[in-house]
Formats: structure tokens, C-alpha cells, sequence
């Protein structure tokens, strides 16, 4: 009988690789350093029992009707899943899995990156130094804002939320959240529930970890950037069509806010020349989960939602389709 086989849209670290291969199965990847276009990617996903996808894949219905009946199960190697559409892959019979947890601390700490980037205006000093512009230090240079002793509001008390939150007690600041339930975790460091306009109107960094869902589109729009503080930052590892990328660059601009760390944005890999051009804002390419050791582990992650699945069992990490 033949192997099953499964198919890699594109490169993950090795070990993944080498589980699939225990397993017995045939793994073949997109050997190009850039993701598929869709017509490529239907080819593809109609001649495997299964696919490791990644956030930049479309998963929609006309995919996954091409890669029904064969194709079994699609792995996302991201915790996030708004790519997919879970609710036609139920239909079809293709089950849907991700890798929570593994990279949960990966991300917290880049978001603490970004906030004290943008706070201490770190790529602006480095650009400065980079372009042989630095004349010496300089009293009224380069003032940015504290960090420790301030209020951080956290939007989406989930596991990165939380890791975020968790990390603010150690900056001694007072923390607020919101969330559609309490939250134990959060309460357990003293965190406070509030509502979401109290949260904009109180913090002095506001961080987003909401999924990107059809309610969390443009969460953060024009309305809720007028809620802010004038010297409040927003920091955006969650995904870019939270955020009104229009509002805040206009926000940005007229120094409404202090500044922005984002690592997301609405139509990655694209970026507004306005936005490139704003000194006030830090600027990431998408690298919350990007250390070896978390992308190695959620590589592992993904195999073995797919060696259970071939195996005719659950996943460790399914993803249920919300009524
Ligand atoms: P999670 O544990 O599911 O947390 C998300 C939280 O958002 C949940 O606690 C949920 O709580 C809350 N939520 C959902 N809808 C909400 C709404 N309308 N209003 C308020 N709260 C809402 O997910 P996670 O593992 O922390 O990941 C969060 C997101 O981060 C992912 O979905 C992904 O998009 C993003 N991410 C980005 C990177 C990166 O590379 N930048 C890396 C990893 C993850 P309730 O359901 O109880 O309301």
C-alpha cells in the first residue's frame, strides 16, 4: 500500500520534517522561499492526505473543495486561524488544528519588545546612529517615556494577554483588561476587568490579543483612538485588520497618541508609505513566534496533528467550527 503522503507549504525547521518521517509518511514541500499562489496551492493539496499550512495560506472553500475528499486534515503552524475557514472544512469533512501554548511566551516578549521600543523611541535613535547623524549625547535628546510605574490595558486576556500581564508586574504597573468573561489568571496578579473605553481612556500602553475574528475587525478605529491618551502607545501583535491602519497613521501623524509598536498589519506583506514614514512607530515583520526553539516546536506540533489524524485519532490541538 502506498504511504500516505503530506504536503508543506512551505519551509518549517527540521524536526517537524523528521517526526512526519518516523511516522511513515512522504513528505513533500514547497521547495520556493515564498508562499503559493492559490491556483499553485490547489494542484497541490488534491494529490495529499494532508497539508502543514501556515497564516499566509489562504484556507478558504475553493480550496479546501479541491483538496476534498482526499486530503484529511490541515496543520496550521500558527495559533491564529483566521486564514481558514473552519466552518466549510467541517462541511467537507476536513479537520482543522493549530499550535496554541508553544509559542505563547515567544510572543508576550516580543510585545514587551515593541512596547519599550516605542516607549525609549529605540528605532529612532538607531536609524539616527545608523545614518552617522548622532553629534553626542545630549540633555533634551531622544525623551521618551517611562515604562515601569505605568498603567498597560490588555485587550484579549487570553494565553499571550496573560504572559503580557504577567511580565508588567515585574514593571511594577498597575494592570487593567478587557474581556468578554473574568478572567482568573488575570485577577490572580491583581489585573482589573474594566470596559474596553475605560481601558483606552486610563492606559498608557494599550496591547492587543484578540483573535482576528468579524468582531474584532477595526476594534481599534478612530472612535477608540480618540479614547486614548495623547501620550499613550498601542501595540498590535495580535493581527493588523484589528486596528484601522488608516486611523492610527492619521492619529500617529497629528500626535493624537504618542507612538505604536506593530507587529501585524492588514494586507501583510504591504505597508503605507505614510506608515514607513511616521518616526513614531516601531516597525516588525510579523516575528511574535519567530525563535528557533518556538518555531521548532510548533513545527513538532503540527506533524503530530497530522500523524494523529492519519492514524484515524483526534489531534492534540483541534479547532472547532463556532455556531
Ligand atoms: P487565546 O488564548 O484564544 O486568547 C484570545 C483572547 O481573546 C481570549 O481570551 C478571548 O476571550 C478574547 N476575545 C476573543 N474575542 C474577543 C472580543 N470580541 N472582545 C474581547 N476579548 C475577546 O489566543 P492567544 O493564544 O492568546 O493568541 C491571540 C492571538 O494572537 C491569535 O489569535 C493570533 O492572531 C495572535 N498571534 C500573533 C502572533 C504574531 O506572530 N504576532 C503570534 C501568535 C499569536 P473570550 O473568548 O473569553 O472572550
Amino acid at each position: 500500500m502506498a504511504k500516505p503522503s503530506v504536503f508543506i507549504t512551505r519551509s518549517i525547521p527540521e524536526p517537524g520534517i523528521v517526526l512526519l518521517q518516523d511516522a511513515g509518511l512522504l513528505v513533500h514541500s514547497n521547495p520556493q522561499p515564498r508562499t503559493l499562489q492559490p491556483q499553485e496551492l490547489r494542484k497541490e493539496v488534491a494529490r495529499h492526505d494532508a497539508v502543514i499550512c501556515h497564516m499566509t495560506d489562504r484556507i478558504d472553500d475553493a480550496l479546501l473543495a479541491a483538496a476534498a475528499p482526499r486530503c484529511r486534515i490541515f496543520a496550521t503552524c500558527s495559533v491564529g486561524y483566521d486564514h481558514i475557514d473552519v466552518a466549510a472544512a467541517a462541511r467537507r469533512g476536513i479537520v482543522i488544528a493549530n499550535t496554541p501554548d508553544v509559542l505563547t511566551e515567544s510572543t508576550a516578549d516580543l510585545a514587551w519588545t515593541l512596547m519599550l521600543a516605542a516607549a525609549r523611541r529605540a528605532g529612532e535613535g538607531e536609524r539616527v546612529v545608523r545614518a552617522g547623524q548622532w553629534r553626542g549625547w545630549g540633555m533634551m535628546d531622544f525623551l521618551g517615556t517611562d515604562v515601569h510605574g505605568k498603567t498597560l490595558g490588555i485587550v484579549g486576556a487570553g494565553r499571550i494577554g496573560t504572559a503580557v500581564a504577567r511580565r508588567a508586574t515585574g514593571f511594577n504597573m498597575r494592570i487593567f483588561y478587557h474581556a468578554r468573561s473574568d478572567k482568573q489568571a488575570m485577577q490572580a496578579i491583581g489585573a482589573q476587568r474594566v470596559p474596553l473605553s475605560t481601558l483606552l481612556e486610563q492606559s498608557d500602553f494599550v496591547s492587543l490579543h484578540v483573535p482576528l475574528t468579524e468582531e474584532t475587525r477595526n476594534l481599534i478605529d478612530e472612535r477608540a483612538i480618540a479614547h486614548m491618551k495623547r501620550d499613550a502607545i498601542l501595540i498590535n501583535t495580535a493581527r493588523g485588520a484589528v486596528v484601522d491602519q488608516d486611523a492610527l497613521i492619521r492619529a500617529l501623524a497629528e500626535g493624537r497618541i504618542f507612538a505604536a509598536g506593530l507587529d501585524v498589519y492588514p494586507s501583510e506583506p504591504s505597508i503605507p508609505t505614510e506608515l514607513l514614514s511616521l518616526e513614531n512607530v516601531v516597525l516588525l515583520p510579523h516575528i511574535g513566534s519567530a525563535t528557533v526553539a518556538t518555531r521548532t516546536e510548533m513545527a513538532k506540533m503540527a506533524a503530530r496533528n497530522v500523524i494523529a489524524v492519519l492514524n484515524g485519532n483526534e489531534p492534540p490541538n483541534p479547532v472547532r467550527a463556532t455556531a
